[in-house]
């Protein structure tokens, strides 16, 4: 049996034990690792030599997108996946998380209008510093984001690693910005994504005190003792096609 099967019939043992008060008790087997990508920057069409690692083009996202949607895939947001790892409440076929870090303008310029297309949602991992700024989303933006079904997550004040914040830098990067955001989409956001993908041991404890119930990082390690703090996500590079893109996803998440 797969090593990563065997960690994760481990973390659903941890998980489920004590949860006798939910009428459905999910067999431990039955818990698979979703796959869940994270995009940066959405690029007009160009050369992919040209191109950073966090970028796609707009072409190769439409494509990433019309895979999903024609292998059957189906999006899924942060609530899902937490009800999902905690009391076994069942997916959808083919369970697949879109995730967007940074607040890149094109996130809402490109990127909507194709999710929209093919009726998926997505989460969208705000740096408030940007808010409004020229190249990023404004206010009204995010909110309309929130309004039609998307899920706004936390994402630093101005995307410092969190392996080297103070007290103070605690407040400023993460529950400020996370009370702006909920100020501007009217609901609590218990969702953060690390910048750089980048934890500690003491970031996991800061985010538990803070009520957070899923954070984000990208293909390091989970945290054996904090799954739901250490979620795997996967950088979709530049020169994927769509067939690679779905091969990697079945490769690293089972
Ligand atoms: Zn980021």
């Amino acid at each position: 049996m797969h090593t990563v099967l065997l960690f994760w019939i481990f973390i659903a043992e941890t998980l489920f034990h004590g949860y006798t008060q939910h009428p459905y008790i999910p067999q431990p087997k039955e818990i698979k690792e979703v796959p869940i990508l994270c995009f940066h920057h959405i690029r007009p069409d160009q050369p992919i030599q040209q191109l950073s690692p966090y970028s796609v083009t707009e072409s190769a996202f439409k494509a990433d997108m019309k895979i999903l949607h024609d292998s059957g895939y189906h999006t899924i947001l942060p609530d899902q996946l937490y009800d999902y790892l905690t009391k076994g409440t069942p997916l959808p076929p083919k369970p697949v998380m879109i995730t967007f870090d940074d607040n890149d303008a094109e996130q809402f310029t490109i990127a909507r209008p194709v999710l929209q297309q093919y009726g998926f949602k997505a989460v969208f991992f705000i740096m408030t510093v940007t808010i409004g700024k020229p190249h990023y989303m404004s206010k009204t933006q995010i909110k309309q984001l929130a309004d039609e079904g998307n899920q706004i997550g936390v994402h630093t004040w101005d995307h410092h690693m969190v392996t080297k914040y103070t007290a103070a830098d605690w407040v400023k990067q993460v529950d400020e910005p996370r009370k702006m955001l909920e100020q501007i989409i009217g609901k609590p956001i218990p969702y953060f994504a690390y910048p750089y993908g980048v934890w500690n041991q003491q970031a996991l404890v800061e985010l538990k005190k803070r009520g957070f119930k899923l954070a984000f990082q990208l293909s390091e390690k989970i945290d054996p003792h904090e799954p739901l703090l250490t979620v795997r996500r996967m950088i979709v590079a530049p020169s994927y096609s769509p067939q690679t893109l779905l091969k990697i996803m079945r490769r690293d998440f089972h």
